[in-house]
């Protein structure tokens, strides 16, 4: 056992890494030689990246920016279980929290290990002189910029605040800087790399995109006489292997549509043709979508007809079917919607039943927010918008390999799927309906 296996039990309490990446990136954080990247999906361990080396160096600490306050709590709930020094410095302490906390900071040795800061705090002018100070004493380990995407215009959830993270990278130079995130499409990592104004070479950790149990096709509407049939005998299918499990490792499935309306008429259908099927969006008070969550999560129910605000937080591994009414709104929405599909690692399928009527109106709905914009940011995000949709028409309208969308969007190389989509298994079948789609779309 090295230095770093012997602290992960003796701080952490585990035993093992919890992937080969995960060891691989902590082990270059350690090193400290080079800024490091971290892009792993939710779940896989990201904080112990930069956890475990902070811990690895005596008398320092690491400073962490992260977007919300109740992240924050969280990971300092977490440290402090594990009797790990961890404080915050925030607009919503009382002035004497505030207080001790500084004075800790500024003591000759500091307890505290890990410093979280929200983006908005470090603009403040407390923030800044600390870190002056702490800086000068060299007792800054690491600085850690948590859930990084939000630099970036193109990701789910942008904070202006982040943006100005770069310029305290440029200004202390000998500290190595770490950045995660679990979104991290190629425009994405572009940004963040360069906004963050980390130090190049960068050294990079990424879960590649490709999963390889997930086979992913596309069914045209036009294309079958009973959609709605169709969908129920996909479904059913796909439910099927799951005679005799205990109820909260029941299959399950989840169908995404676009409207309020879509998931109470496909549920409605559903169940009457005798697939028990309940609805859940946006409308629904939240002690009812609480139950429908609970229903399909315990297995009382094995589809869910849904908008894409179900799913958040959901982790049940024994999803074996996703499928997109209509279409998705892009890939990187698809991507994770349809992910959520197979976590067990056993096969599953992921499906869009394509409906032109549907791709037309959510183009003009994105047009429309375009001519609307207010601000030109406003605008160039609703230009974004509409791009990164019209990637996901081409996805459906296009034949080549599903899986290569989703590795070109991620900047990877294509992987060998080679059964792993309905155009790789038979191009030419896919290609026929394709053109029968457009055909009957057109007249
Ligand atoms: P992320 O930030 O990637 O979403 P977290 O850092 O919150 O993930 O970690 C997710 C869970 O995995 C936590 O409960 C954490 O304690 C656990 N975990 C992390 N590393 C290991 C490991 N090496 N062995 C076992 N569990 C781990
Ligand atoms: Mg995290
Ligand atoms: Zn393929």
């Amino acid at each position: 056992m090295d230095n770093v296996t012997e602290k992960l039990l003796q701080y952490f309490g585990h035993r093992k890494f919890k992937s080969e990446l995960q060891e691989r990136a902590i082990r270059a954080i350690t090193r400290g030689v080079h800024d490091v990247f971290v892009s792993m999906p939710t779940g896989s361990g990201k904080s112990l990246c930069f956890q475990l080396p902070a811990m690895l160096q005596d008398n320092k600490l690491a400073i962490v920016f992260s977007p919300l306050l109740a992240l924050i709590k969280d990971q300092i709930d977490h440290l402090v279980k594990l009797k790990i020094p961890a404080e915050s410095i925030n607009s919503k302490m009382t002035t004497k929290d505030r207080e001790r906390v500084l004075n800790d900071l500024k003591s000759i040795k500091p307890d505290t290990r890990f410093l979280y800061v929200t983006p908005e705090q470090a603009a403040t002018g407390t923030f800044k002189s600390l870190m002056e100070h702490l800086v000068k004493y060299k007792k800054v380990s690491y600085v850690v910029v948590d859930e990084a995407h939000c630099v970036s215009e193109w990701g789910h959830d942008f904070r202006p605040d982040y943006l100005k993270l770069g310029d305290l990278r440029e200004k202390y130079k000998s500290i190595p800087w770490v950045a995660l995130t679990a979104t991290a499409s190629a425009e994405v990592v572009k940004d963040i790399l360069s906004n963050l104004k980390l130090l190049q070479p960068v050294a990079q950790y990424k879960t590649p995109s490709f999963r390889r149990n997930l086979f992913y096709d596309v069914i045209y509407q036009n294309c079958i006489q009973d959609e709605i049939g169709h969908l129920y005998e996909f479904l059913q299918k796909s439910l099927n292997e799951d005679e005799g499990v205990k109820s909260k490792d029941k299959n399950a499935v989840i169908v995404y549509c676009r409207t309020r309306e879509q998931t109470e008429d496909l549920s409605n259908m559903l169940t009457k043709r005798g697939l028990k099927s309940l609805a859940y969006h946006g409308g629904l008070k939240s002690s009812e979508r609480i139950s429908v969550q609970e229903a399909w999560s315990r297995g009382d129910c094995p589809c869910v007809c849904a908008t894409v605000s179900f799913g958040m937080g959901v982790d049940k591994a024994t999803v074996r079917a996703v499928a997109h009414w209509g279409i998705a709104q892009n890939v990187a929405a698809y991507y994770q919607e349809s992910g959520r599909a197979g976590r067990d690692g056993k096969s599953a399928v992921c499906r869009i039943y394509y409906c032109r009527s549907e791709r037309n109106t959510v183009d003009f709905l994105l047009k429309t927010e375009i001519a609307k914009a207010k601000t030109p940011e406003q605008k160039q995000r609703c230009k974004n918008a509409y791009k990164s949709f019209t990637i996901m028409v081409k996805y459906c309208e296009d034949v080549r390999c599903r899986h290569k969308t989703f590795s070109e969007f991620f900047g990877e190389e294509p992987p060998k799927c080679v059964s792993r989509c309905d155009v790789c298994v038979n191009e030419r079948s896919v290609r026929r309906s394709l053109e029968q789609h457009m055909r009957r779309a057109m007249s």
